[in-house]
């Protein structure tokens, strides 16, 4: 019998089973995948902050992201930028691997080409039935890490995390980079309806281009990647789109007697971008205190590993609550008035401002932004005051 059964290789799952393995537990890691880290859907910029906190390795780094340009649905444009690099993109495979390897050399075991189906929770004891290459298995232990990601089969059985809004999509392909400078992210329904789009320089795997949306991401990332092409900025060469789900905010509960349930399984991401890998770790690092709390003490009784979720949220939450809110307001604007508030933003020497802002913890910062500097400006619009050209 293991101590932990982690389920799910990502970063989350590979993360805390590291530090539980550290700290002298027995953990099996199950993944249905045979290989960590594949296939890729993420386009892997995580923040400086991120990266120091976490003490990542940095052999994974591609590239260091100092600036983005912003552009609207009718092609204006703004930069952000800073001095120094705010995020990195990392190689998102080799990211993942990296853990895995750190988990295994710290005493972790895996179990590769493993679906855990089911979960049975006993009065002393969790059991995981699974497929391994076709063949059904049984684990067993103290403790149980859910850590599935977007595949909430084994969550929605237990009745944990449930979906806080609508679902959002998102979808990357990899493709080589032409005349693209830097990063582009652009924003309006007709691109990435209540969502953006963006496109990447890195070195080694090329471009990333992506979106997050409402609506089907696959047609819209089409569409997007060839406008492109046309313009010089990628060459597609016929690259994969791969989509998958993305939460849209916390799901909760996320934990029950033997339970925990950490990074996007959780929603534990951000609310603006989707962005879930530093968020996720938060997680993972709130769970692995609450788990070796409870064995230590031998309660793995929900009430007490209820800490966990208090914990997580303590960390994210409020970023979150305000980050749902903007999502909320982006997803009423139209493209005229995405346009009005980039004409606007320039006006008011917005793109200063959003060059301070903090890359993991922006949402109240931009808030105020918008609230102070646009809707301001809105209110009194004049006739002059409307973008040069619009929808
Ligand atoms: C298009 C796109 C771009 C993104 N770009 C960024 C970005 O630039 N920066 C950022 O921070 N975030 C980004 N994200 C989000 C990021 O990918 C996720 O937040 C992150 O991967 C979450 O990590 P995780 O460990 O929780 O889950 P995952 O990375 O999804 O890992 C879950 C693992 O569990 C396995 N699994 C699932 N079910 C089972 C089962 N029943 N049995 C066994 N194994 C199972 C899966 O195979 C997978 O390996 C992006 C997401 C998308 C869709």
């Amino acid at each position: 019998m293991y101590d932990v059964v982690v389920v799910g290789a990502g970063p989350t799952g590979c993360y805390a089973a590291r530090q539980l393995a550290r700290l002298g537990y027995e953990v099996l890691v199950l993944e249905e995948h045979t290989e960590i880290g594949e296939p890729v859907h993420c386009t892997g910029i995580i923040s400086m902050e991120a990266c120091e906190r976490f003490d990542l390795d940095p052999s994974c780094v591609e590239a260091h992201l100092s600036s983005a340009r912003f552009v609207s649905p009718s092609g204006q444009s703004f930069r952000v930028w800073s001095d120094d690099a705010r995020a990195v993109v990392v190689d998102r495979s080799r990211f993942d691997q990296i853990l895995a390897e750190q988990a295994l050399t710290s005493g972790a075991s895996f179990l590769l080409g493993t679906r855990a189906d089911d979960v049975q929770v006993e009065q002393d004891r969790i059991v995981v039935t699974g497929l391994c290459l076709g063949e059904a298995l049984s684990f067993r232990s103290s403790l149980l890490i859910i850590a599935t990601g977007a595949d909430d089969s084994i969550t929605e059985r237990l009745g944990l995390a449930q979906a806080s809004g609508p679902p959002i999509f998102g979808a990357q392909l990899f493709a080589e980079a032409g005349r693209l400078e830097e990063v582009e992210v652009h924003l309006g329904r007709t691109v990435a309806p209540g969502g953006f789009a963006w496109a990447v320089p890195a070195n080694g795997h090329g471009c990333r281009v992506g979106l997050v949306s409402h609506a089907p991401p696959h047609p819209l990332l089409s569409e997007f990647a060839t406008a492109l092409e046309q313009r010089g900025a990628i060459r597609r060469n016929g690259a994969r789109i791969r989509c998958r789900a993305v939460p849209c905010g916390p799901r909760t509960p996320s934990f029950a007697d033997r339970v925990l349930v950490v990074g996007d399984a959780a929603g534990q991401v951000k609310a603006t971008t989707s962005g879930g890998i530093y968020y996720g770790l938060l997680g993972a690092e709130a769970a692995v205190s609450a788990a070796h709390r409870a064995l230590c003490d031998g309660d793995l009784s929900g009430s007490a590993l209820a800490d966990y979720e208090e914990d997580w949220v303590r960390r994210i939450g409020a970023e979150q609550r305000t980050g749902r809110l903007l999502r909320r307001i982006h997803r009423a604007l139209s493209d005229r008035d995405i346009d009005m508030f980039f004409w606007l933003a320039r006006r008011a020497g917005v793109p200063g401002l959003l060059s301070r802002l903090q890359f993991d913890w922006h949402s109240s910062g931009l808030l105020t932004v918008l609230w102070r500097e646009l809707l301001g400006g809105l209110t009194s619009k004049s006739p002059g005051a409307r973008p040069a050209r619009q929808n």
